[in-house]
């Protein structure tokens, strides 16, 4: 049976298809230690899918994405095959296995799959690029791509002015061009200080539909990061009345920061502020607070290889990216995080049939809910209402089962205590579910 994924049976079928689906969006970093073998193939074929009734998955909602995906790649037809003699009909395989299964049949199959899944588009930090400090429905486009696209997507980094890190003694070479030329020229700022790539329309949003981001990449472009806090900011202004900053060597190979002597942090890139337009209401939405259209979340499980989900407000969702982190603790508490230079490969999908009231976001390893608000408390009845409402619409728990099982194996942890609205995540292991 020509399909997205084949097995002894359509309920296999639909097992593996949905993971793959699933997995697909992620290309999961993969260990060697799998128990079963795994055969991918790929012939020339033509590609014909079972229906969604018949593959179980007309909720699954990245099915639509594979059927595009193939459908654009038509000459090939993927299958993954697992070893008869260990696997296939026996459904109750856990799921990260699974996971790691197809992911790993995902990943030595994506060089083929990449050429033709991406549009190749890249955006460039100029400025006529780039939004100074804030979200907005009336914000105009600078590129509009279509639901399914990949783009890259070049950020300036929070340090500030090329003449401010030079002066903090980073070599003139190391900061790109394009940061002097934007505060040269963009004149059009405020309300808030981040400077964000974007707005990208994506053709097919409509307020009302979810924007899948899939984080496919996220490469540093410098090799420091600064950090540092001022005065009447952050978590503890009253202890700290002055303003410090420091520059923070990173070492791209070892992936490390070289904080100071004898301590070194691992890096782990990701972008601070994710987010669309916020509803037209709210104007010219201050690109500090993070709120239910994303923007300065500061989340730091969200690198790459992770999903985030917006909730669409404006035609087009006008989603917008920068505030590079090498690398952030939870609370970030002096407000600023490793802040640099970084260039994020994203691919959107727009779900007509889904509907959001908050961010949510999937990592290989959990699925997280947020609450964002000037209240800590109130964040965090947020991101845990949102959790319970997850397990019961995409796990199908009743809502008492929902609290209890958000108590039992959730993990509560505050986001950041410094961006106006606070934020906190409830993160739910995925591996819990067999
Ligand atoms: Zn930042």
């Amino acid at each position: 049976m020509p399909a997205c994924a084949r097995a002894r049976d359509a309920k296999a079928t639909a097992v593996i298809a949905s993971q793959m689906s699933a997995l697909l969006c992620r290309f999961a970093v993969m260990k060697s230690d799998l128990p079963y073998h795994i055969v991918p193939q790929i012939t020339r074929s033509h590609v014909s899918f079972p229906s969604r009734e018949r593959l179980g998955v007309n909720h699954c909602p990245a099915f639509r994405y594979i059927q595009r995906t193939a459908a654009a790649f038509s000459s090939f037809l993927v299958v993954v095959e697992l070893n008869p003699r260990r696997v296939v009909s026996n459904l109750s395989v856990p799921e990260p296995t699974m996971n790691r299964l197809v992911a790993l049949a995902m990943l030595l199959i994506g060089s083929y799959l990449l050429p033709a899944q991406s549009s190749n588009v890249t955006l460039p930090a100029s400025p006529s690029t780039v939004t100074w400090g804030y979200y907005s429905a009336h914000a105009k486009p600078v590129l509009t791509v279509h639901s399914g696209d990949s783009v890259r997507i070049q950020t300036l980094s929070t340090c500030g002015p090329t003449e401010r890190m030079v002066d903090e003694g980073v070599a003139p070479g190391d900061i790109p061009a394009y940061n002097a030329d934007i505060y040269r020229e963009v004149k059009d700022r405020g309300p808030g200080g981040h400077i964000l790539t974007g707005p990208v329309a994506i053709a097919e949003a409509e307020p009302g539909d979810v924007l899948e981001v899939q984080i496919v990449k996220i490469d540093l472009d410098v090799p420091f990061a600064c950090n540092g806090f001022g005065t009447g900011r952050g978590f503890l202004p009253n202890d700290f009345p002055y303003s410090r900053r420091k520059i923070i060597p990173l070492d791209r190979d070892r992936m490390g920061a070289k904080f100071a002597p004898g301590v070194e942090i691992p890096l782990h890139p990701f972008f601070g502020s994710m987010g669309v337009a916020p509803p037209e209401s709210a104007g010219r939405y201050d690109s500090a607070p993070p709120w239910m259209h994303g923007g300065n979340m500061d989340n730091k499980e969200l690198v790459a290889g992770t999903t985030l989900y917006l909730p669409v407000h404006a035609k087009g969702a006008l989603f917008e990216v920068g505030d590079g982190h090498a690398g952030q603790g939870n609370g970030e508490v002096d407000i600023t995080a490793l802040e640099t230079f970084l260039s994020g490969t994203f691919r959107f999908i727009v779900h007509k049939d889904r509907h959001l009231l908050w961010p949510r976001a999937e990592t290989p390893a959990s699925y997280i809910t947020m609450g964002f608000s000037p209240d800590l408390k109130e964040a965090t009845t947020l991101a845990v209402r949102d959790m319970i409402n997850f397990l019961v619409d995409e796990k199908h728990l009743s809502r008492d089962d929902a609290y209890m099982l958000t108590s039992v194996a959730v993990d509560v942890d505050i986001t950041q205590l410094v961006d106006g609205n606070v934020g906190v995540h409830a993160m739910c292991p995925r591996n819990i579910f067999k």
